[in-house]
């Protein structure tokens, strides 16, 4: 569902336990251990629990987060985690010197492992968050609790900065603030410290959502406050829109973004559409909004909601490669 370095998260809901205290068989795609602080923790005792997790787990991601006054427990943490082909995440706690940070994240990822930022958005300034996108981190995993509904803006701001893919922490209780995250860009909102069997039906229900919709994660469009990736059902820019400022954030003129959704459309079934406003799918709304010309025309090349929402994605991924 979601490939990042060598993960692969077969699912969008993460959940975190301490070391301490784990039930090894955690559900969701990724499973995080937290708490190693390793000018406590020995790295023997680290790896030991990460063992004893992939015992259970299987082919399931798992991950470690660590923090240390040194860098080279972390370094040596690293290496472990690549080993094992597991994520490594860093918590600030013992790294709070910007200069550090920005100077270890190239170290640890000279080590082969797939690295993940664990941030709390007070400490993400938009200077810090452009440094970091200039860097090899894989992921942002962005500490959202507490926010009070505030978490989907500033997934929303990570993403327009087109950086590391996204990881959400926050108080989720139901299904709608989990999409909520999803839809603004988050690749994975992870859950701490959830009801066992809350967190096991809502992988569950998201797994079927990710069936049903062939987008989990998809934007909403841009006109509705969706993030840059909406600019995939933008229709050409004809008209006094939110289109002409989200193409300024992209870093494309109009004449651009016309000739590149085209070309990309080239070729695939997007390219279709008679019948519809703009004679392309490739302008074509997101499937939630009700349009029975777009589905006429699907209906007469075949093609399912689910496949047009498959091919949405691909085409914003494309849109936005830098
Ligand atoms: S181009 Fe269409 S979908 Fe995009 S922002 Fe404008 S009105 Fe909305
Ligand atoms: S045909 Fe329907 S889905 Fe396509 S751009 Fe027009 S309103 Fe949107």
């Amino acid at each position: 569902m979601f490939e990042v370095g060598y993960l692969h998260i077969d699912n969008p809901i993460a959940t975190i336990s301490s070391y301490h205290q784990f039930a090894p068989e955690g559900p969701g795609g990724l499973f995080i251990l937290d708490g190693f602080d390793l000018d406590d923790v020995p790295l023997a005792e680290m790896e030991s629990c990460l063992l004893k997790i992939k015992e259970h787990r299987g082919r399931r991601s798992v991950g470690l987060s660590v923090t240390c006054s040194l860098d080279e427990p972390l370094l040596a943490a690293a290496r472990i985690a690549n080993r094992n082909l597991c994520l490594l995440e860093l918590r600030l706690s013992k790294i709070r010197d910007p200069v550090r940070l920005l100077e270890l994240i190239p170290s640890l990822k000279r080590c082969g492992v797939t690295l993940s930022l664990r941030i709390r958005p007070e400490e993400l300034s938009d200077a810090l968050l452009q440094r970091l996108n200039e860097t090899e981190l894989d992921l942002i995993h962005l500490d959202l609790r507490g926010l009070n509904g505030a978490g989907p803006k500033i997934v929303k701001r990570a993403k327009d900065m087109r950086g590391p893919a996204i990881m959400a922490l926050a108080d989720v209780g139901e299904f709608e603030d989990a999409k909520a995250l999803l839809s603004m860009g988050a690749e994975v909102v992870s859950l701490r410290g959830a009801d066992p069997d809350f967190a096991e039906w809502l992988s569950g229900a998201m797994n079927e959502y990710d069936s049903l919709s062939g987008w989990c994660n998809a934007p909403k469009h841009i006109c509705a406050g969706g993030d840059l990736r909406g600019l995939a059902y933008c229709c050409p820019p004809v008209k006094h829109c939110a289109v002409l400022n989200a193409l300024k954030k992209a870093g494309m003129t109009p004449e651009e973004f016309v000739k590149k959704k085209l070309s990309l459309a080239k070729g695939t079934p997007l390219e279709k559409g008679d019948g519809t406003c703009f004679g392309s799918l490739v302008w074509c709304c997101k499937i939630t909004k009700l349009c029975y010309l777009r589905d006429a025309a699907m209906a007469r090349i075949g093609l399912s909601g689910k496949e047009y929402m498959e091919l949405k994605k691909k085409l914003a991924e494309d849109l936005l490669k830098k």
